[in-house]
C-alpha cells in the first residue's frame, strides 16, 4: 500500500464525471446568459505577481493569498520569510481584472463590459460551501459612473439564476457612506468605523448576545442606536434618506429598476458591510435562505483601477459564487447525468469500419457518441453502455449491415427498433431533447 493520499488536500475537490457534467453545463448556461446582456468573455492568469494582489483593498483575502515561491536562482531562504515569495494565486478575479484593463485599455472599447468565470484561491479553513478553490463568475462594466452599470451587472446575475430553473435570491443593497454618514449622525468617531464594520461583517455568523459585548468592548459604552439599526437590523428609510441623501437616492433607482424587472426581494440595508476596501459606493450581496454566506457579492469600485496606473476610471461589478450555486441546484433535483447519446457497439473488426463511420456521422450531426473502447462480446458492451447512462445501444450486426439499417436499443425500456442512418438520426435528436426538457 502506498501512503501517497487519494484524496485531494482540505479545501479542494475532485468532481466525478455526473458533477463536472452538472457543473459544465451550468458553466455554459451562465456564460450564455452574460454573453445575452453584452459581456464579453476575458480570462487572466491563476497566478499574479504579489505586488497585483496586496496593498490594493483585497481586506482580510490578503491575508488568505497561496503564495509561490521564488525558483531557481531567485529562491534565497537566507532573505527572510518576505522575500521567498514573488507571486500568488489569485482569490477574486476583480484585481486581475483591474490588471488586465490597466495592460490592455487601449484596445478596449470604453465603456468596457467584460465577464470572467474561473477559479479562485483562498487558503480558508474549509467547511460546506466554503473551499479553498472555488469558481467565481464576474460580470464587470469599467468606464461608466450610471446607476444603470450595477442594475445591468446584477440583472445578469439574477437572469443566471433564472436560466438554470433556480428560485431567485433576495438581493441586499449598502453604501459604506450610508453607514458612515449614520455613525457620524450618532457620535460614532471616526477611528472606530473599522472595527465597527468588523462586528457587522459577522451579523450572520455569530450570536447577537456575543455581538452586543463586542460593540460595547469596542465603543466603551452602549450604543442603542447602533445596536437597534445595526444590529437588529431595523430600518428608518427616511433617516437614511437624510444622512445619505444622494447615496440613497441612487440605492433607490437601483432597487426600483430590479424590482420592475425580478420577482425577487430586494432590500436597502445599511448593516451591509463587504469585507473588501476597494468599494467606494453601492455594495450588494446576493443572499438565500438556508444556504451560510452569499451566493454573490459585489459592488462599485472607482478608484481601484488608478492602483495599476489608469486616469480615473468608475467600475462595477458583481460575482456569482459558483460553488454555493451549485450546492442549490443539487439540492433542487438537477439531473447530473454525463452519459452520451449512445453507445456504438463494435459487433466485429469487419464491420469496424462502418460502425466507426456510424458513429463518426452521429457526432456531426451534434450526438454525442461513445464507440465502446475495445474488444469484448455485445453483452459487456451492453452492460458498459448501461453503466454509461447511454440512452442507446446502437449495434451493426451482418443482418444490419445488409439491410443498410442500424439496431437501436432503448437501454431504459428495452425496446429494440431497426432504423435506417437518417431515423436514428431523428430517434436520438428527440431522445435528447426529451432529455434536456425533463
Ligand atoms: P467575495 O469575492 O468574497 O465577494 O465572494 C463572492 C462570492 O464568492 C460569495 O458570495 C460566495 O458565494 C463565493 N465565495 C467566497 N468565498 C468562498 C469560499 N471560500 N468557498 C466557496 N465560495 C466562496
Amino acid at each position: 500500500m502506498s501512503d501517497i493520499p487519494t484524496a485531494p488536500p482540505s479545501g479542494f475537490r475532485d468532481f466525478l464525471p455526473d458533477a463536472s457534467s452538472l457543473r459544465g453545463r451550468a458553466i455554459e448556461t451562465i456564460s450564455k446568459v452574460y454573453r445575452s446582456y453584452g459581456f464579453s468573455a476575458i480570462a487572466t492568469p491563476a497566478v499574479e505577481d504579489l505586488a497585483v494582489l496586496t496593498g490594493k483593498g483585497g481586506g482580510e483575502n490578503e491575508k488568505l493569498i497561496f503564495k509561490i515561491l521564488k525558483r531557481g536562482e531567485k529562491l534565497d531562504l537566507s532573505q527572510g520569510p518576505k522575500e521567498l515569495a514573488d507571486m500568488g494565486l489569485r482569490f477574486d478575479l476583480t484585481l486581475p481584472l483591474a490588471r488586465f484593463y490597466a495592460k490592455n485599455r487601449g484596445v478596449l472599447p470604453t465603456p468596457f463590459k467584460a465577464f470572467a468565470i474561473g477559479p479562485v484561491w483562498r487558503a480558508e479553513r474549509a467547511q460546506k460551501g466554503r473551499y479553498r478553490e472555488f469558481i467565481q463568475c464576474d460580470v464587470d462594466i469599467l468606464g461608466s459612473e450610471s446607476a444603470l452599470c450595477e442594475i445591468e451587472v446584477l440583472s445578469a446575475a439574477l437572469s443566471a439564476f433564472q436560466a438554470l430553473g433556480l428560485d431567485l435570491p433576495a438581493v441586499v443593497l449598502n453604501d459604506r457612506r450610508i453607514l458612515y454618514a449614520l455613525l457620524a449622525e450618532w457620535k460614532v468617531p471616526d477611528e472606530k468605523r473599522q472595527g465597527l464594520c468588523i462586528i457587522l461583517d459577522k451579523i450572520d455568523k455569530v450570536e447577537t448576545s456575543i455581538l452586543k459585548q463586542d460593540l460595547i468592548a469596542l465603543l466603551g459604552h452602549a450604543n442603542d442606536h447602533v445596536e437597534q439599526f445595526l444590529l437588529a437590523g431595523q430600518i428608518d428609510e427616511e433617516l437614511l434618506l437624510k444622512v445619505a441623501p444622494e447615496p440613497m437616492q441612487r440605492l433607490k433607482a437601483i432597487q426600483k429598476a430590479l424590482r420592475d424587472l425580478f420577482p425577487s426581494p430586494v432590500e436597502i440595508k445599511p448593516n451591509l458591510v463587504r469585507g473588501f476596501d476597494y468599494y467606494t459606493g453601492p455594495v450588494f450581496e446576493l443572499r438565500r435562505p438556508g444556504v451560510s454566506g452569499s451566493l454573490g457579492g459585489g459592488g462599485r469600485y472607482d478608484g481601484l483601477t488608478e492602483k495599476f496606473g489608469t486616469p480615473h476610471t468608475p467600475a462595477c461589478g458583481v460575482s456569482i459564487g459558483f460553488e454555493r450555486l451549485m450546492l442549490v441546484l443539487e439540492e433542487s433535483g438537477a439531473k447530473k447525468t454525463s452519459g452520451p447519446d449512445a453507445v456504438m457497439t463494435i459487433f466485429s473488426e469487419e464491420l469496424r469500419p462502418q460502425s466507426l463511420r456510424i458513429a463518426h456521422d452521429l457526432r456531426s450531426n451534434g450526438l454525442s457518441v461513445d464507440v465502446y473502447p475495445g474488444e469484448a462480446k455485445l453483452k459487456s458492451q451492453f452492460k458498459y453502455a448501461d453503466s454509461r447512462q447511454a440512452r442507446f445501444a446502437l449495434v451493426l450486426g451482418p443482418e444490419e449491415a445488409s439491410l443498410r439499417k442500424i439496431k437501436a436499443k432503448e437501454l431504459a425500456t428495452g425496446a429494440e427498433s431497426l432504423l435506417e442512418f437518417k431515423e436514428l438520426v431523428t430517434a436520438l435528436q428527440h431522445a435528447q431533447t426529451l432529455a434536456q426538457a425533463s
